[in-house]
């Protein structure tokens, strides 16, 4: 009962680029995913707009039609929404897998519903379920947030945002532009260097006229109820506070990929093993796609140059189907 080819884990753009190139190659698939459709997109922030071009973002070759040349949230989610509809993709929605086991050739897949058997298993799980955290006191306060969605929330408030990478400048422009009063707390001496090249000036102009606060070289160090302590180099500061969004970047779940068998580099980048023209991994059967294979590099793997894994590890399962 239950036996596919290939099980997918996660419904993100990947796992549905994989999806579809099963499809091709005649492989019986069932992509398994925790939350809804493209999850992690759903969460990203509301005005959020994509670095990519639309075109970038295409999979197997399905136009994606955008008016602007970089598309928004909204419009990406009608994409791979549309995609998984017309194509009648095999999904199943809220449906978290807590477990893969895997022998001779075949793996038991535990859900939080249901057991499937599978002669491989795609892991495209993706990077944005687990926040880095900072562990500091308060930072569970129900203040505290590691994931934005919208600026009007914080508007007349007094917000910290603790980053200094694109979603922190993302979001601290858009509260100071919906009348939030802004303060960036900033590990470093500077904004990121990755920060997108056309919104940088932006950021750097609003800190230099002062509309938003930045204080670099700073840690925060406690989140109180109506304050915040930060650490800087002129000592301790305390600073009232209504919100506090910690945009510290997300990391991959490597406690269900060392579950799985798979091993991670020792070099503090956790990059998991797999093999580049393939993108099987140590474990025979269980292959990486999409963002995941980059360890905490989450910035190294995107759309635009990951979806091609899908057709790298459905070439080689129907390869092996042959043999
Ligand atoms: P994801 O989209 O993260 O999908 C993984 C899925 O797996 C999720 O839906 C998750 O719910 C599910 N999942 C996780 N664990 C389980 C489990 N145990 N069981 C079942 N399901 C599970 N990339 C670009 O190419 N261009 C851009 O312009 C761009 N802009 C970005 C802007 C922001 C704000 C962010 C955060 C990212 C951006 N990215 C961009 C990166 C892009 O989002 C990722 O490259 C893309 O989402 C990767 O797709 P994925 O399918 O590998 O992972």
């Amino acid at each position: 009962k239950n036996t596919y080819d290939v099980i997918i884990i996660g419904g993100g753009p990947i796992g549905i680029a994989c999806a579809l190139e099963a499809e091709k190659k005649n492989l019986s698939y069932l992509i398994l995913e925790k939350g809804c459709l493209v999850n992690s997109l759903y969460h990203y922030p509301t005005n959020m707009t994509f670095f990519s071009t639309s075109e970038k973002l295409e999979l197997n070759g399905i136009p994606f039609i955008s008016n602007n040349p970089k598309p928004r949230k909204a419009e990406a989610l009608e994409y791979y929404r549309r995609i998984t509809t017309s194509n009648e993709l095999n999904i199943n929605l809220f449906e978290k897998v807590t477990e893969v086991a895997s022998k001779e050739n075949l793996h038991s897949i535990t859900t939080t519903k249901n057991n499937y058997t599978a002669k491989n298993v795609v892991v495209a799980t993706g990077f944005y379920d687990i926040p880095n955290y900072l562990n500091i006191p308060g930072e569970d306060l129900p203040k505290v947030a590691h994931y934005y969605g919208d600026p009007h929330y914080y508007a007349t408030l007094k917000t910290i945002v603790v980053g200094a990478s694109n979603s922190a400048v993302d979001a601290a422009l858009e509260i100071f532009r919906k009348g939030g009063e802004v303060t960036m707390i900033v590990r470093q001496e500077e904004i990121g260097r990755r920060v997108k090249y056309w919104v940088r000036p932006d950021i750097d102009n609003r800190i230099k006229e002062g509309s938003i606060k930045a204080i670099f070289n700073a840690n925060l160090k406690e989140i109180r109820e109506n304050e915040v302590v930060i650490e800087t180099p002129d000592g301790e500061q305390t600073l009232e506070n209504d919100f506090v969004l910690m945009l510290t970047g997300y990391r991959p779940n490597f406690e269900f990929l060392k579950k799985m068998g798979i091993k991670l580099s020792g070099d503090g980048r956790k990059i998991p093993q797999y093999d580049e023209e393939t993108m099987e991994t140590n474990v025979k059967g269980i292959y990486l796609a999409g963002v995941i294979c980059g360890g905490v590099e989450t910035h190294k793997w995107f759309i635009e140059n990951s979806r091609v894994h899908a057709k790298m590890i459905m070439e080689d399962l129907a390869k092996k189907a042959k043999a």
